[in-house]
């Protein structure tokens, strides 16, 4: 939880997708170019040692987050274990994602009660209006994704 509120009082510090392809990296990185530079002969620690196992090594040897295995604590374990430096905790970077709640697919904005993401929610950051009409309040969101596999409409969409 200290991560996390740490992290909450941090400004926000999205990067674009990558390319045509959306791909969330790890938090705590310097710049993009890195992943490419030096993950390619690494023995891929930031996955091992994620306490979540969100981090996937994609075809390309990169790392990348994957939300629908769960979300981030921050704890930091990522950075304290790449060899190179790729993540390191000098770098205070949230997760570069952005959340939304889809109204056409929230099952709340349709007249049907649901907090299914309230609860996995430790920042308090989804707001609804009266019981119904949910919606992320970007200043409290630390973008940990913790509420997207949760979602039983699949209805928190990442966007840019
Ligand atoms: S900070 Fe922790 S939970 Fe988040 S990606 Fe890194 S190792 Fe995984
Ligand atoms: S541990 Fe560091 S160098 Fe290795 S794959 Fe992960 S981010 Fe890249
Ligand atoms: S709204 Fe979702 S991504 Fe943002 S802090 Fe809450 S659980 Fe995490």
């Amino acid at each position: 939880m200290e991560r996390r509120e740490l992290f909450s009082s941090l400004a926000n510090s999205f990067s674009k997708k990558e390319g045509q392809e959306s791909i969330i990296r790890p938090p705590y990185y310097k710049d993009l170019d890195s992943f490419y530079k030096e993950c390619l002969d690494c023995d891929n620690q930031c996955a091992t040692f994620c306490e979540e196992n969100i981090i996937v090594i994609k075809e390309d040897k990169t790392p990348i987050l994957d939300f629908s295995l769960g979300g981030c604590t921050y704890c930091d374990a990522c950075a304290n274990n790449c060899p190179k430096e790729v993540l390191s905790l000098e770098n205070k970077k949230r997760v570069n994602a952005k959340f939304e709640i889809d109204i056409l697919k929230c099952m709340s904005w349709h007249q049907t009660m649901c907090f299914s993401c309230k609860d996995p929610c430790l920042d308090d950051a989804i707001k609804f209006l009266g019981v119904f009409r949910p919606s992320i309040d970007e200043n409290l969101c630390t973008n940990c994704g913790f509420c997207v596999n949760i979602c039983p409409s699949n209805a928190i969409k990442i966007v840019d």
